[in-house]
Formats: C-alpha cells, structure tokens, sequence
C-alpha cells in the first residue's frame, strides 16, 4: 500500500475582478504556484480588458488560466430558459458561472486533495456570502484569503494591486463596481445601466434589444429591472429607463 500523500491542489475561482486576483496573489506567496490553478469561467460577455487583466495576474504569480465556459451568453441562456433573469434570480451566474467551474472541479480537483478559493471583497456588506459559499461548495473545503484581515475600502484594494504590478480592470475607473458581464449585469441597479448607457451605448443597446426580444419572445410583461413608485413595485424596461434619461438630458 502506497504511504505516499496527494499533493494539495489550490483552485482560485477567479472572476476577473479585485478580489478573486488579491486572492490568488496572496495564495501565491504561501503556496507553491505549481500547486495552484486559476479557473476562470467565461460568459461571452465580458469586457476586452477583463482577459488583458487576467493574463497579466496569471504571468505575474507564474500560473496559466484555466478557462471553462457554458459556451452561451446570458442572453442566450435566458431564451433557452424561457426565463429573464434579474436581480431576484439571476440563473445566468448559476448556469454560466457555477456549474462550469464545479464540474471542472469534479473532473480535475478531488475534495479530498483540493481547497476551493474565493475572493470576497473584506467589507462588512459582503463578509456574511461566506456561510453560504461555505455550505454551496461543499464537498470542497473553502477558503476566503481577503476575510483574515480589516475591513478595507474598494479604493484599497485596487491600489494594492498596482502596487503589486498590475493595472486594474478598466471598468472599475469607469464607474462600475464590479468587473463582469462588460458592465451589463443583471444584478446592478438602475444607476449602473445608467453608467452603461453613458460609457459604453452600444453594449446599452444590444441588451436594450435583447430585453425587448425576450418579451416578445416570452409574449410576457418581464424586464431586468424593477422600481417603486407611490409603494407600488413597477417594471422598469431598459428601453424606457434610457427614454427617461434622454429626457431628463
Ligand atoms: S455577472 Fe451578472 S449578468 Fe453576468 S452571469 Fe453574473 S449575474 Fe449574470
């Protein structure tokens, strides 16, 4: 019988964003970088810059991406499902991003032999995700390397990573909180699609389109985002939400 103990295999899930990058390099600085991956799933939706940030981090820590894909994109994946997600119940983040990387992980990281990282931001808004992430990617142990330490800011932490070489994604300099999706995430809220349709009015179209083609398509009164008038909770398409800003303009 073999004595010998499996190597322990450490997968960062990384997004593309701040987080899950301080992650991986903090990793890097503990483990051997042969040991770790750097599995990144993609939705066909993200920003350009989003792969010139994460080919940078994979040559500055030495460890190649890992790229996994559903091979739609959320809209896609909304027609197929009959279903437009929104930010009650955004399938697309269920579908696109975590059945890729659980079934890369059950192909290629036994549980026994493999620590699943993610990259929660250190804020009090976001610290109490972890029970959760904990418990949804069991079998596998889970570990979150921002959590040990402070509270710190957005701000901070994207200086510590060009203090550490890299250059930030650029949709954090252009007003988005989150690097995914290009900016058109059905989990943000009016003031993000607004900030879409300022920077980027072509992405602002398309899924200004592609919302309108799912209502007809479903012949149902759906939209990504919602709003409260007088108490009463209100559809918001995008296509009115920019007539009222072309308005107000
Ligand atoms: S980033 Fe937003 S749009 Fe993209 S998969 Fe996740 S929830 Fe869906």
């Amino acid at each position: 019988m073999s004595t010998q103990t499996a190597e322990l295999q450490h997968v960062v899930q990384f997004s593309g964003g701040v987080g899950s990058a301080l992650s991986a390099l903090h990793l890097a600085e503990r483990v051997d970088p042969n040991t770790m991956t750097l599995l990144i799933a993609d939705t066909k939706a993200e920003d350009e810059d989003l792969w010139r940030f994460s080919r940078d981090l994979a040559e500055l820590i030495g460890v190649p991406l890992t790229t996994v894909s559903d091979g739609r994109d959320p809209w896609q994946l909304f027609r197929d499902q009959r279903f437009l997600a929104n930010d009650r119940l955004a399938l697309c983040t269920k579908h696109l991003k975590q059945i890729p990387c659980r079934t890369w992980m059950q192909n290629n990281a036994p549980p026994e032999t493999s620590i699943a990282y993610v990259g929660i931001e250190p804020t009090k808004k976001d610290r109490p995700r972890a029970a959760a992430i904990t418990r949804n990617w069991a079998p596998w142990r889970v570990e979150f390397p921002l959590l040990d330490g402070p509270d710190r800011t957005k701000a901070d932490l994207l200086d510590e990573l060009r203090e550490r070489g890299l250059t930030p994604p650029r949709l954090y300099e252009m007003g988005f909180e989150h690097n995914n999706c290009g900016g058109a995430c059905v989990r943000a809220g009016q003031r993000q699609w607004c900030n879409l349709l300022d920077v980027f009015p072509e992405r602002y179209a398309r899924a200004e389109a592609e919302e309108e083609g799912i209502r007809t398509y479903l012949d149902k009164d759906v939209s990504i985002l919602r709003r409260i008038r007088e108490g009463v909770p209100q559809r918001l398409t995008l296509a009115q939400l920019r007539r009222e800003q072309e308005a107000a303009s």
